[in-house]
């Protein structure tokens, strides 16, 4: 096959059966000790494809997958891509509200989850429309027990009726009715926090899907054979497409290793002998800094790709210079299907001078890019402007919002939120971002929900959230608050008050109390000046 002619109705299913059919006995799974072959991957899928139909999830259905990166996520998409459901990625580290404000959106019928998190799931789903839940743990599949992922953790025993792993057993050799998805079909759900409003559900069709995960793939040159280690969560686009889906794919090994462990990373690239991957720069950092970490770790690798977040591009060099590997820039948005923007195999991303920007490429083949003033007109070669994309990676919208759609993709352009220079060879520069949001190691934070949860306090009068520049998450978030007279609360009995209500990448890492926020003379807030001055409101405290 040959992916750089993708046609439209081919799919990421469509692909896979046809590595089914090529190569069954190839290995298409592994978790520390754990192989298992494509074949064996298929049957467990069309077991659990068999078992969903019976509980009544058919096509177009949304069903929440709340897991880290264990091969039980490889199934349980396959299975819902063979009966034409929706699987609805969702991030395990949300907490009650943040969850539910999700699947009172999506709607799903049913819910995968590690058995660790029944507990704290089971009340974000009271009198939700999730009619049941199917549970399995980070120590299936595995029987090595690494002290480093699974450190006081044992398995339960599940109701055989709750237990994914086993109903994929006991339905053995049972195939669902085939349904053939088409590229419109949708293949995932995944939701990005916006500057405004809720989070808002990208519509990632079956040819958006399959439109990255073979034209990435082909330009960062991975091949059959190769072995692909899944650094980013399946449950961000960038992992979803560009690690799973893009190996799916191809005949290669995806290897998984559960929540992200650094030295545990740098084991599994030596066990598998990983050639590719696509992390985070936080990731890549976090490698870095394992105690007694060589070139040898990485004698396998043939590409690293980061994306998600700015790149120092004294980072890459100094990797480089002491592993052997440069790390390649991508970049993409959720509601560009991953990445759309990538530095190709062999080439050296060049820095742009007065910004000091690390380019994140050029654009894959069949997407095309313009930068645009605040007007709509295209902006010339060498300036800047908000980068808008176009590509069959381009979502046509959003779930169930056609004003967010009209505003962020008017026919068919995806409007960025994010500025950008295009030189005269087509490298990309990003150099500013026009949208709200703060980038912690590539996790998008929306500065509104933070502010919101901290409005909860009682104390809190007002509050303004914003990122500032942070060595090992690129920013960290920040907020400014002020206390309703006579309260009293001091900044880490705030931080303590988000613990329970939000992730902990969006938990506020300093919280400032201050006299009054800055503001304008019709009375909104300015963040803006508070992301510029730093700390200097500090002495307020
Ligand atoms: P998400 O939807 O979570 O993938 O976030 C998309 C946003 O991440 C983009 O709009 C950019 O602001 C940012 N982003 C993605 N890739 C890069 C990159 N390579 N360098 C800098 N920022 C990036």
């Amino acid at each position: 096959m040959s992916y750089g002619q993708a046609q439209s109705e081919q799919t990421v299913i469509s692909a896979w059966r046809e590595r089914v059919r090529r190569c069954p006995q190839q290995p298409a799974l592994a978790y520390f000790d754990f192989v298992a072959t494509a074949a064996e991957v298929d049957s467990a899928s069309d077991s659990l494809g068999a078992v969903l139909e019976d509980r009544g999830v058919s096509r177009g259905e949304r069903v929440g997958i709340y897991l880290q990166n264990v091969p039980q996520y490889a199934v349980v998409l396959l299975a819902l891509w063979k009966i034409g459901a929706v699987p609805l990625v969702l991030n395990p580290m949300y907490r009650g509200r943040e969850l539910r404000v999700i699947i009172d959106d999506a709607e799903p019928m049913a819910l995968v989850c590690d058995e660790a998190d029944l507990d704290l799931i089971g009340p974000a789903l009271r009198a939700s429309s999730v009619q049941f839940v199917l549970s399995t743990s980070g120590l299936d599949y595995q029987s090595r027990n690494d002290p480093r992922v699974f450190a006081r953790r044992q398995r339960l025993a599940p109701r055989p009726e709750d237990d994914l792993i086993g109903l994929i057993q006991a339905n053995e050799h049972r195939h669902p009715a085939q349904y053939d998805v088409t590229g419109k079909d949708l293949a995932l759900l995944a939701y990005t926090s916006g500057t405004t409003g809720p989070p808002k559900g990208a519509l990632i069709s079956h040819a958006n899907l399959f439109a990255t995960a073979a034209d990435f793939g082909e330009v960062a040159g991975v091949k059959d054979g190769d072995v692909v280690f899944a650094i980013a969560p399946l449950f961000h686009i960038t992992g979803a497409t560009l690690n799973a889906a893009l190996s799916l794919v191809r005949n290669c090994l995806l290897v998984f290793a559960n929540r992200f462990n650094a030295a545990v990373t740098l084991d599994a690239f030596v066990e598998h002998a990983v050639t590719y991957t696509i992390g985070s720069i936080t990731a890549f950092n976090a490698l870095s800094q394992v105690p007694g970490v060589s070139n040898a770790e990485f004698a396998s690798i043939k590409a690293l790709y980061s994306g998600g977040a700015p790149i120092p591009p004294s980072t890459v060099e100094q990797f480089e210079k002491r592993f052997g590997c440069y790390i390649h820039n991508a970049y993409g948005m959720t509601e560009t299907t991953a990445g759309v923007i990538a530095v190709p195999p062999g080439r050296r991303a060049p820095v742009h001078g007065p910004s000091g920007s690390l380019s994140v490429g050029v654009p894959l083949p069949r997407v095309s890019l313009r930068t645009v003033d605040p007007n709509g007109q295209p902006t010339p070669a060498g300036t800047a402007g908000e980068l808008e994309i176009r590509g069959p990676q381009v979502v046509t919208g959003y779930w169930r919002n056609p004003s967010a759609s009209a505003t962020t993709m008017p026919e068919g352009r995806l409007r960025t939120g994010d500025v950008a220079i295009i030189d005269d060879l087509g490298w990309v520069y990003l150099v500013d971002r026009l949208k709200d949001q703060i980038n912690v190691s590539g996790y998008k934070v929306w500065p509104r929900e933070v502010e919101d949860t901290l409005y909860e306090h009682p104390a809190v009068f007002e509050v303004a959230v914003v990122g500032q520049p942070d060595n090992y998450q690129g920013e960290a978030v920040t907020a400014y608050v002020s206390l309703r007279d006579g309260t009293t609360a001091t900044p880490e009995e705030l931080i303590a008050f988000t613990r329970d209500r939000l992730a902990a990448y969006k938990r506020p890492r300093t919280v400032y109390v201050i006299d009054a926020l800055p503001k304008t003379h019709t009375g909104k807030i300015r963040r803006a000046d508070l992301k510029h001055t730093g700390t200097p409101l500090v002495e307020n405290i």
